[in-house]
């Protein structure tokens, strides 16, 4: 029998997954899950007409999702915080031309990246040259090639020593606000949730994102974390009458100990979001 299992947060090749749209269908229904929604970083590509089709073909219910990227902004400057989008339209002009200014603001700091690295020595450009085709480009597709060059042996490392928040390649990324990024969500028929809240250093700085912005929900299971930390989100989310929702954030190969489905929205709570 199908579990009546939801996981809404999960990335495909649009942007750092290594598993393309129809292969997400595919490993869902081999996972025995009800549905999925691709909420790939800054782009909707992932929803073409076929997929749905494919997905409806597999039984397998598609829901349409995205991740944005925002910026927090702190004393020694921003902490990204991910937003995701869900139920929106995916062709609300408002939201594509957002995921446009995405795009380009990708490209412009991928290739800030690329040239630091390069001008150290770090030859790489060379390898990126078809990533660029990529509607999500982003410092995983430079870590996989920091990788495959012998820099480093591991995502994990990459970012520790070349391009983590902290790390001497470090570019910061003019991201959009909080505020514009519910709106647009808003404006595209969505519901505008905060991602993995559990992520999110300091107790103080969730309440106060949760009291400035307009949020519809919080991603509440996310991770190995401990039932006490769930719980905890759990009954912030219960106070303030706001949605729940879960997710692996499954990368494919990207994040080889996370399995699609290891953290799940219920029905329950799937049909309070749609
Ligand atoms: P970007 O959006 O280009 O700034 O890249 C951020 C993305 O890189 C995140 O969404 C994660 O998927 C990935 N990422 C961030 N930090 C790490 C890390 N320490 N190890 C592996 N992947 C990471
Ligand atoms: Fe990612
Ligand atoms: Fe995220
Ligand atoms: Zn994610």
């Amino acid at each position: 029998m199908k579990l009546e299992l939801y996981d809404l947060h999960c990335h495909s090749t649009c942007s750092d997954g290594s598993n393309s749209p129809i292969q997400l269908i595919d490993i869902a229904k081999e996972k025995n899950l009800q549905g999925i929604a691709i909420t790939d970083h800054d782009t909707v590509a992932a929803y073409t007409d076929s997929l749905f089709e494919y997905a409806s073909l597999s039984k397998v219910d598609l829901i349409t999702g995205v991740e944005f990227s925002t910026k927090y902004d702190k004393q020694d400057g921003y902490e990204s915080i991910h937003i995701l989008g869900y139920n929106i339209d995916c062709k609300n002009k408002k939201l594509m031309d957002f995921c446009t200014q995405h795009k380009q603001r990708r490209i412009h700091r991928f290739n800030q990246i690329v040239e630091k690295l390069e001008l150290s020595g770090y030859n790489i450009k060379e390898e990126l040259k078809d990533v660029k085709r990529n509607p999500s480009i982003g410092r995983p597709h430079i870590a996989k090639v920091l990788i495959k060059k012998g820099y480093v042996d591991s995502m994990e490392m990459a970012f520790k020593k070349f391009i983590g928040d902290k790390a001497p390649f470090f570019i910061p990324s003019d991201l959009p606000s909080i505020e514009e990024t519910i709106a647009v969500i808003k404006i595209a028929g969505g519901k505008a949730i905060l991602a993995h809240p559990i992520l999110i250093k300091g107790r103080k700085v969730l309440r106060r994102l949760l009291s400035i912005y307009q949020f519809d929900g919080m991603e509440c299971f996310y991770g190995n974390f401990s039932r006490n930390k769930i719980q905890y989100l759990i009954d912030i989310c219960n106070d303030r009458n706001i949605l729940i929702t879960g997710g692996s954030d499954y990368h494919g190969d990207h994040k080889k100990f996370v399995t699609l489905g290891s953290s799940f929205t219920t029905q329950e709570d799937l049909r309070k979001l749609l």
